[in-house]
């Protein structure tokens, strides 16, 4: 796949995450190699949060890893700590429903 419709599916699945399962703050996509992981999700403590996917990998598994930081973001919404917890693997479940069916689905 062309690196341009990519990144532009990367960014359709975000709108649809912002429209479906909002958060308290704008969320922006950062590609970027890191050492050891290959995507994070963080609060820059100043009304942003930050996506970083590594941008070695192919498009489905950014798309995976983009749900997988976006239930990290919900539950650091709700102030809970819980990496990788029961909270986290809810909310990722919801999401993951509703982007097997495009969203034409969405589970509360
Ligand atoms: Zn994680």
């Amino acid at each position: 796949m062309k690196k341009k419709k990519a990144k532009k599916r990367l960014l359709e699945l975000i709108e649809k995450l912002q429209k479906n399962f909002p958060v308290s703050d704008n969320v922006y996509l950062c590609m970027k190699r890191m050492r050891k992981y290959n995507g994070r999700a963080i609060y820059d403590g100043n009304g942003k949060y930050i996506i970083y996917v590594n941008p070695c990998l192919g498009i489905e598994h950014q798309l995976d890893i983009i749900q997988h930081e976006w239930a990290h973001i919900r539950v650091m919404d709700e102030m809970v700590h819980d990496l990788h917890g029961s909270t986290w693997g809810k909310e990722l479940a919801k999401i993951y429903t509703s982007f097997c069916h495009n969203f034409r689905k969405v589970v509360k």
